[in-house]
């Protein structure tokens, strides 16, 4: 049989709403919008809950909740009401009222509160810590409940459906003690759990699958006895599924006289993990149980040691690259988590459309250098790959040296530099061009007789990319030029230097809107290009960011292409500065710039740019 409900409010809209939210539940909803309705057909038809607004045309509400609990004093009636100050809430309570809300609210704390439960926002609730030790976290996963504190002897628990008898029988079972259900409005319970208990205290349920995989050399894959590994493994899938779920390039599990730590690294910058006590006395074992799987030497606690896992789960594939530092406390484990499937497009780098029309017909020349410039973590690699998917046809022989091969590319021959074993940047640009190229990727030149090679590779009808540790476009040709390489055989093979750096993307959600004037600016050594204020946006913070303020990153890019122009400078062997102004005399953007445009079109923010870009920059 169906509850009665009956809503007290003169406002039609929020009679509809409320009607639809309990008849939805099973309830028998009746509106009336005046005292006198109300108090009438509480004489004709009992109720099992009135919600009661306290402004009525022909009378207050506080006088009909007297009447209704003078009649009825066991009558469940919770006013809903505009008027929200203390005295009121106050007098309504004194006079029988089992619970208050103020509007506007949120329709399903309404619907709990009206049948007598609390109810919570789990992205913003904190977990009493005698709540979390009383309840084992197995159990909070397996019966999707949050503990939330202890109070009388009895364990508060979020749940979905606070009106499930029989989840709450076996819970009072299970843990032993009486139970207060809390009903949760939002948030979700799995995030919430690993959060409060930590990363690393749960098992989760999930099949794991996780195999190893020897780039060059294949190993037989031995299997463990599985008994005490089992925790260890689940425990590390946990890991790298929460870096991978963050966006997270990097995990970091390090180990101190404080113990251990975790930290991800989400748009280039790190931000600890919450982590759960037993890794304190698992450390070891994960440390071990990461080194099997990347088939490294578990004896040794010495010396470094770097290897490759490849992590396989569902949907979820990817090729981990583990680095072993052995540091005071004990080793140190940094794991890169690279998507083999992600290769970017060359028009998703964020090259503006200027810089994008240049760059093509460099990359359809079918001989030159082409180089990519900027420090370590500036998406140098990515724009490699992007060069090569596009030139990836099937009609061009392409033949690869990297370190490492962040991803694979049909029909490429890609290779690994190997230092144990000689095969350096040069040593593997030597023989691969007896492998009849077309065209040739070196991951990086730093010494001169990759730099040689390289250029030779160009000068005898190759296509050649590579990158460069420099920081902008112009000091890549001083810097070839500082490695031996002769201005003239410059001028013929080099066909452009692009240089780059991420910057990080503004929260669509929640960037705000400032402005900023010429003076302020300038104050910071700005020059801001035209007159008065201009509307710029800043990073603020929400759920959906992680309260960080940015989500994702693109590139910034300076293009140098070399023109007779800048040829003609090279050959006299002028100074990057000199290059630089050359080139920005004839239009071309520089970092800055690029930069600037990405933040008047709210993509980033200045605080970004400045953070990103060094003073001699701007
Ligand atoms: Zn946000």
């Amino acid at each position: 049989m169906p509850r009665e409900l009956l809503v007290v409010d003169d406002e039609p809209q929020i009679c509809t709403a409320l009607a639809a939210l309990f008849e939805e539940r099973g309830f028998h909803v009746t509106t009336v919008g005046t005292a006198q309705g109300a108090l009438e057909h509480l004489e004709r038809t009992p109720a099992d809950i009135v919600l009661l607004d306290l402004r009525l045309p022909d009378g207050s509400g506080l006088d009909v909740l007297s009447q209704i609990k003078h009649q009825v004093p066991t009558l469940r009636v919770v006013v809903i009401s505009g008027i929200g100050d203390q005295d009121t809430i106050r007098e309504a309570l004194e006079r029988g009222a089992s619970d208050y809300l103020t509007k506007p609210f949120d329709f399903a704390r309404c619907f709990y509160t009206a049948m007598g439960f609390e109810a919570v926002d789990l992205t913003t609730v904190q977990a009493d810590p005698e709540a979390l030790a009383r309840v084992p976290v197995a159990v909070a996963q397996q019966y999707h409940v949050m503990p939330l504190r202890i109070s009388q002897g009895m364990v508060e628990l979020a749940m979905a459906d606070p009106m499930d008898i029989q989840l709450l029988d076996e819970l009072h079972t299970l843990l032993g003690a009486d139970i207060r259900q809390v009903a949760i409005i939002a948030g979700d319970i799995a995030e919430t759990i690993r959060r409060c208990y930590g990363v690393g205290a749960g098992v989760s349920q999930s099949d794991v699958r996780v195999s190893r995989r020897e780039p060059a050399l294949p190993t037989p894959v031995r299997e463990e006895s599985s008994a005490e590994t089992a925790g260890v493994v689940r425990l590390i899938n946990e890991l790298i599924q929460h870096a991978h779920a963050n966006r997270a390039s990097d995990l970091h599990v390090g180990i101190g006289a404080q113990g251990p730590w975790i930290q991800e690294r989400i748009d280039g910058v790190l931000y600890d993990v919450p982590v759960a006590k037993q890794l304190t006395t698992l450390y070891l074992s994960i440390i071990s149980r990461f080194k099997v799987m990347a088939n490294l030497n578990i004896a040794e606690h010495r010396l470094p040691q770097d290897g490759r896992i490849w992590f396989d789960q569902g949907t979820t594939k990817l090729d981990l690259r583990v680095s072993v530092l052995p540091t005071l406390h004990g080793e140190s484990l940094v794991i890169r988590l690279l998507e083999p499937s992600r290769v970017f497009q060359l028009d998703q780098l964020g090259l503006t459309e200027e810089q994008h029309g240049q760059l093509a017909p460099l990359l359809e020349k079918p001989t030159g250098l082409l180089l990519v410039t900027g420090p370590t973590g500036s998406g140098k690699s990515t724009s490699l790959y992007a060069f090569l998917s596009k030139l990836n046809t099937g009609r061009a022989s392409i033949v690869t040296i990297e370190d490492p091969i962040e991803h694979e590319l049909p029909h490429i021959a890609q290779m690994q530099v190997q230092p144990k074993i000689g095969l350096s940047f040069a040593t593997g640009l030597r023989s691969m061009l007896r492998h009849d190229p077309d065209i040739i990727m070196v991951g990086e030149i730093r010494d001169q007789e990759t730099a040689n090679l390289a250029v030779s590779a160009a000068l005898t009808g190759h296509l050649v990319l590579s990158t460069l540790h420099t920081n902008d476009a112009a000091s890549g040709i001083t810097r070839l030029l500082d490695l031996g390489i002769e201005p003239f055989l410059l001028c013929s093979t080099l066909s452009g230097i692009l240089s780059q750096r991420l910057v990080r993307l503004l929260c669509p959600k929640c960037r705000q809107s400032v402005s900023v004037d010429k003076a302020s600016l300038m104050a910071m050594g700005i020059t801001m290009p035209g007159e008065g204020t201009t509307q710029l946006w800043r990073a603020k913070g929400c759920k959906q960011c992680r309260e960080t303020g940015y989500h994702g990153r693109t590139g910034v890019f300076e293009l140098l292409t070399v023109d007779h122009h800048i040829r003609s400078l090279l050959i006299k062997r002028m100074s990057s500065t000199q290059i630089r102004q050359s080139a920005m005399a004839q239009g071309a953007n520089s970092l800055w710039q690029s930069g600037w445009l990405k933040m008047q079109a709210g993509l980033t923010s200045l605080e970004e740019l400045v953070r990103i870009l060094p003073r001699e920059l701007r």
